[in-house]
């Protein structure tokens, strides 16, 4: 099967009036060409951003969609999850008036797991990793959401865009942490300065900092659940992932956080007909969950749409590589997301102009109207 992806492109300059009537025409033209039947509510799930991160995409970004949904007499809300690790998106309290010190106030706002993560729901998937994942609760009440996606890289995943969003976006706080068991970090003692700042976001007590002498650094395995904060805040890189056994894990076959992060996504796809809007703007190298400043690693590249969110992530993946980045872990995803049956990785790129006009096939990365990876 051959899935559409439409595409819109936008650089660092196009205004956000523009980036916001693109993405409204970019889902416009998608619900036309393949009648979709709009819900009379439809939820748009949004990542808020960790504070001090400054490449996470704003709600003006999303007006543009606000605004059509708003012209059709469709309801809607923001949706999200708190995040398994310490910071400011931990719990419902905390991460609420950090999606409203970054704007977004237009829309409610439903926290799908509850105040920390007791609000899920078994979803029962019956694949290699999970027989039953543990989702947020209020997303079985919407059969239809608009996800919306920030493509950029992954500490943990090598890139981030609509599967990563569905998979641990949608994840209550069990289904996240049965994703990242198994993923246990090393504190590089060489690079370890003794700041002690990873010791603010792990909340699981897992980490000793030594005294830079005779007592090293080192994390409690038996206690870490593999989140990945301390490796994001650590400002001195002295926190890894990966030991050479790992790493070979990690890029080669048989990488179980992968796999885990598509089957998390097939649970919340699981029977229902979400739209994928991904934005490959502000493509910076680690996730918008990082709170620290990051430099886009290449240039902005567009708006994609689609209701596949395989075709979507390899469209926006595909194009990346074709520009000289190539984000980790791709193959990898895109060939186990299809064998589970997520999506295809087969699509059709149909460019819709950015000032209006005919849409066209464009050419993918790998130089083709249709690409099969
Ligand atoms: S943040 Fe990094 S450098 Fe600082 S104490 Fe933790 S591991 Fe060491
Ligand atoms: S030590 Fe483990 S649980 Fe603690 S922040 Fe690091 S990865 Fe997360």
């Amino acid at each position: 099967m051959t899935s559409t992806v439409y595409f819109t492109p936008v650089t660092e300059h196009t205004p956000m009036s523009e980036i916001q009537a693109m993405s409204a025409r970019l889902l416009d033209t998608l619900v036309q060409d393949e009648q979709i039947q709009l819900r009379p509510t439809v939820p748009l799930k949004v990542h808020f951003g960790e504070p001090k991160n400054v490449t996470f995409l704003g709600p003006e970004h999303y007006l543009g969609i606000i605004d059509y949904l708003k012209s059709h007499s469709i309801d809607s809300c923001f949706m999200e999850t708190s995040v398994l690790y310490g910071g400011q998106r931990y719990k419902k309290e905390l991460h609420e008036k950090t999606a409203e010190s970054h704007g977004f106030t237009q829309l409610p706002i439903i926290f799908a797991d509850g105040e920390a993560g007791e609000a899920y729901a078994e979803v029962e998937i019956n694949k290699k990793h999970f027989k039953t994942f543990k989702v947020g609760r209020a997303f079985l009440g919407y059969d239809q959401i608009i996800v919306l996606s920030h493509f950029k890289g992954h500490i943990l995943s090598g890139f981030g865009g609509a599967i990563k969003q569905l998979s641990m976006g949608f994840a209550a706080k069990g289904g996240k942490l049965a994703m990242h068991m198994g993923v246990k970090p090393h504190i590089k003692n060489r690079k370890c300065t003794q700041c002690r700042k990873c010791l603010e976001r792990c909340a699981e007590d897992a980490l000793h900092i030594g005294d830079g002498k005779k007592e090293k650094s080192w994390i409690d395995h038996d206690k870490c659940v593999g989140c990945g904060a301390c490796v994001a805040i650590c400002p001195h890189k002295a926190v890894s992932l990966f030991t050479v056994k790992s790493l070979a894990r990690f890029i080669g076959i048989g990488n179980p956080f992968v796999e885990k992060l598509v089957e998390g996504a097939y649970a919340a796809q699981k029977g229902k007909q979400h739209i994928y809007v991904s934005f490959a703007m502000r493509i910076a190298p680690g996730c918008d969950c990082e709170g620290r400043k990051m430099k886009p690693v290449m240039k902005d590249m567009g708006i994609f749409a689609s209701t596949d969110p395989v075709a979507i992530d390899k469209a926006c993946h595909d194009m990346a590589a074709a520009r000289g980045k190539k984000f980790k872990a791709g193959p990898k995803t895109f060939s186990y997301a299809e064998a589970i049956g997520l999506g295809s990785g087969s699509y059709a790129l149909v460019e819709i102009p950015s000032q209006g006009g005919d849409a066209s096939i464009a050419m993918s990365g790998q130089g083709a109207a249709s690409v099969k990876f």
